[in-house]
């Protein structure tokens, strides 16, 4: 019977988790399906490093240096900030209960006990009756890919970067990297460098070689925010602040490696068709195609809005429209480590004022 739960104890339900006591809620549980801390960072390929992550910002009252040291820099961000969640955890003393999966999230007709959070956790099922929930499931377990013609018939090996760990397998083979994110072009240049590389994406990439500008962010993060607060689906942040091109992409661009090619239209069994119709061999197709919001288990609320996403409001548009005892984090605006940090204490400020 916690009052509120959060689902999901990545960087957003660790804010939300550190909040909620200092907002007056002592009565509250994330429940998290992982079997350890660190959220989506603990499942990233190992040659993602801290360094070469955008940036991760320090959680509330404690920061990843001062859980880690300040070498940490070269450490894979899998496993250093898994320690630092871990280490957060305990600090804080926050009653994170893992592994336990959320199913689902229905409507039980009680105004101050409006939901309910079944699940399963040690192999037994669960139902807690809060007052408020804040979801927090970020979007690692949805890892999205286009369709293409034919793609089902290709007979070289497709994964996504969600399944990649490391360039090694693919010594000797030709792969073909698809997307236009930060991940495509980390991937395509450590690839590139054990074996021959292509490089696909439907839009072509627009490299922002300025210095990074906290007010370019802001912008990018406001029209996602107008997004959502229509009832769009959220957009990703590249598409509109393009892609930094940073030193190694800078050098992996006078190496010829970073050259790009329109979407390819359909596969074969042995090779993409491009745009002009001509056929190029590749063993592998790696989609770096991105992600959506893990939201299965909200399913049964009947979110959606005609405009294909999920019409939000409240100050930070943290909050679902017409249901003020629900919050989404790491959604739209709020999906970067920025951005679920500050999410975390406005939901946890407006829920506690609701259900205080
Ligand atoms: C490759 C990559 C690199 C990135 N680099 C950066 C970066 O450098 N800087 C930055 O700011 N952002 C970065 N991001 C975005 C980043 O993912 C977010 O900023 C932030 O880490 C997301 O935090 P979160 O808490 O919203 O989600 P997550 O960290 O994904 O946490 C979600 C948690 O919910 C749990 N969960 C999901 N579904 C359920 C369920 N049904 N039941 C129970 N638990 C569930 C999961 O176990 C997980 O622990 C990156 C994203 C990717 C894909």
């Amino acid at each position: 019977m916690a009052q509120v739960v959060v689902v999901g104890a990545g960087q957003a339900g660790l804010s939300a988790g550190y909040f909620l006591p200092r907002f007056g809620i002592d009565d509250y549980v994330l429940l998290d399906h992982y079997p350890g801390p660190g959220g989506a960072w603990s499942q990233r390929w190992p040659s993602l490093t801290l360094r070469a992550a955008n940036h991760v910002h320090d959680l509330p009252g404690w920061g990843l240096r001062d859980a880690l040291g300040d070498q940490c820099d070269d450490i894979p961000a899998a496993t250093g900030v898994a320690r630092y969640f871990g280490e957060y955890e305990r600090r804080f003393d926050l009653p994170v209960r893992r592994p336990a999966h959320v199913t689902a999230v229905t409507r039980t007709g009680d105004a101050d006990r409006p939901f309910a959070v079944s699940g399963v956790t040690g192999g037994e099922e669960f139902i807690l009756r809060p007052a408020a929930v804040i979801n927090c499931t970020g979007t690692w377990d949805h890892p999205f890919r286009p369709t293409v013609r034919g793609s089902s018939s290709f007979r070289g090996r497709q994964l996504h970067a969600h399944e990649y760990r490391t360039a090694e397998p693919f010594a000797g083979l030709t792969v073909a990297v698809v997307g236009a994110g930060v991940s495509a072009v980390q991937l395509l240049v450590e690839i590139a460098a054990v074996t021959d590389t292509v490089w696909f994406s439907r839009r072509e990439p627009e490299w922002d070689d300025g210095p990074f500008d906290p007010d370019k962010g802001r912008r990018a993060v406001a029209l996602v925010e107008e997004r959502v607060r229509a009832g769009l689906p959220p957009g990703s942040v590249v598409s509109v602040t393009g892609l930094p091109l940073t030193e190694p992409m800078r050098r992996a661009r006078e190496a010829g490696i970073l050259a790009w090619h329109p979407m390819f239209r359909a596969m074969t069994p042995d090779s993409v068709v491009l745009a002009d119709g001509t056929s190029r061999r590749v063993d592998v197709v790696l989609w770096c195609t991105g992600f959506r919001y893990s939201m299965d288990h909200l399913a049964p609320l009947g979110l959606r809005s005609p405009g294909g996403g999920i019409v939000m409001t409240g100050r930070l548009a943290t909050e679902v429209a017409g249901e003020p005892r629900l919050h989404l984090l790491g959604y739209g605006p709020s999906a970067s480590t920025i951005g679920a940090n500050r999410a975390g204490r406005e939901a946890a400020r407006a829920v506690a004022e609701l259900v205080g």
